[in-house]
């Protein structure tokens, strides 16, 4: 089978967070093909160890899609920092026999050094134009736990589990393997955090992941980990204020210093997202949102709003406001040139990693969240039949019908970009509605 075929049929998504279907993501032919490990969002600890635990699985992976899309060049990204996994890796690439086309390349400790566009800009010196993606620059990048997904579908196995890290103001952090469609709060049990009631939840990094409203969700492919905090945490505090109440203070408090333009990864890669105006046409009330396009080329890292802002105000959360607006009257920004150049500031501006975890309270937590074994033993799973950019997933069994672990239950809509969905764990069809399918696990002998 073709290598677009075996990944399409295991369900491979980007692991890194927004959940791009992978084979979509490789049937264009570029130069590089770059791994993006640099998991620059604070506490989240998957990368490094899997990069750790399977790096001739990640290397293979990566290999295997940067052959296919025929790229002279694969790079591995990783934060300097990670001294072991940079050598283990290079050692590796040296005892698979592929020096002359797989490299590690040490990334500094800046945030966000996971944003594709900065993470080229770090590898190639390359700048994706304004509106675009890695691929106008002839770059596709892949996250380290998509590579091994690749790996393990050459090998097989569709993808029924994810690696996640739990961290936060807990006794216990640790990064596990879980199984697709367990309970949140099961996972949290599991980490010995009982009374889930004394906090909230990030859903993902503490930079752009969100507090959670509901703790009664399920783990999906792209899950990559949960923060717990204490609700009077700041961190909470600043991301449950509502849009609404962001606009009201942005409002009348901005002062127009413009530090989070000047500190704005994407103002400092050359492109035109300038917060600052953004927040200004909020002041004068500017209904005109046409001339707030450039809130379009935020990549809502939340630099602005968690560390830049003296005032304590929250550009990125207007930026999503005007982003709503414009979507409404089907606006989409037009770039007004091909080329970019980065800043020549750029180079004092960045923002160590170190800074922003002490600006947001959570050094105190940036603990090791070693690989941890544990067998979940749930009694149902219930897996989303849309963990993905694009269509659901249709649902392939019935109610009633008897599935194995890694069998398909949901199929890629005909003519759609989307991804195929298998069942983690075997069991009983229970419940199989639009959204997902509930699956009584069977016993665990
Ligand atoms: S950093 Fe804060 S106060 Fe300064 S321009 Fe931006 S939003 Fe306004
Ligand atoms: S969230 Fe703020 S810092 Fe990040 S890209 Fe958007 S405007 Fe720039």
């Amino acid at each position: 089978m073709d290598l677009i075929d075996v990944i399409k049929a295991a369900g491979v998504i980007g692991a890194g967070g927004a959940g791009f279907p992978t084979h979509a993501k490789l049937t264009s032919k570029a130069e590089y093909i770059l791994l993006n490990g640099a998991e620059c969002e604070p506490l989240l600890r998957v990368d490094q160890q899997l990069m750790e635990q399977f790096p001739d699985e990640i290397i293979r992976g990566l290999e295997a899609a940067g052959r296919y899309i025929e790229a002279r060049k694969a790079v591995i990204g990783i934060k300097g920092k990670h001294k072991e996994v940079v050598v283990l890796m290079r050692e590796r690439i040296t005892a698979l026999g592929l020096s002359n086309y797989v490299e590690v390349m040490e990334l500094r400790d800046i945030y966000p050094a996971g944003d594709e566009q900065v993470l080229v800009h770090e590898l190639t010196q390359r700048i994706v134009p304004e509106a675009s993606i890695p691929l106008k620059v002839g770059c596709v990048v892949i996250n380290s736990e998509t590579a091994l997904n690749i790996a393990q579908a050459i090998a097989g196995s569709p993808v029924t589990e994810t690696y996640i890290t739990v961290a936060g103001d807990i006794p216990h952090r640790m990064t596990l393997k879980v199984p697709v469609g367990i309970s949140i709060r099961e996972v949290f049990k599991q980490c010995g955090v009982d009374n889930v009631d004394d906090y909230a939840v990030i859903d993902g990094g503490p930079m752009m992941g969100s507090v959670m409203n509901n703790l009664d969700g399920y783990v999906t492919k792209k899950s990559k980990g949960y923060v717990l905090l204490k609700k009077d945490h700041f961190l909470i505090r600043k991301k449950s204020v509502s849009v609404d109440r962001a606009r009201v203070i942005g409002k009348t408090a901005c002062e127009q210093c413009r530090m989070c333009t000047d500190l704005c990864p994407r103002y400092l890669l050359g492109h035109n997202m300038q917060p600052h105006k953004v927040m200004r046409a909020l002041s004068y009330n500017l209904a005109d949102v046409k001339d707030q396009q450039i809130a379009q080329l935020c990549c809502e890292c939340n630099a602005c709003e968690l560390f830049s802002c003296p005032a304590n105000l929250h550009p990125k959360s207007v930026n999503i406001l005007y982003k709503q607006k414009l979507a409404e009257q089907g606006i989409r920004y037009q770039p007004t040139q091909l080329n970019f150049e980065a800043r020549s500031a750029r180079e004092y501006r960045l923002i160590p990693s170190k800074r922003l975890v002490a600006k947001i309270g959570l050094t105190a937590f940036d603990k090791p969240a070693p690989m941890t074994q544990i067998e979940f033993r749930p009694e149902t799973i219930r897996v989303a039949l849309r963990q993905h950019i694009g269509a659901p997933a249709i649902p392939v069994v019935a109610v009633g019908e008897q599935v194995q672990a890694g069998q398909l239950i949901g199929k890629i809509p005909d003519n759609s970009l989307g991804a195929a969905v298998h069942s983690s764990l075997s069991g009983s069809v229970i419940e199989s509605t639009g959204d997902s399918i509930v699956i009584k696990v069977g016993s665990y002998v």
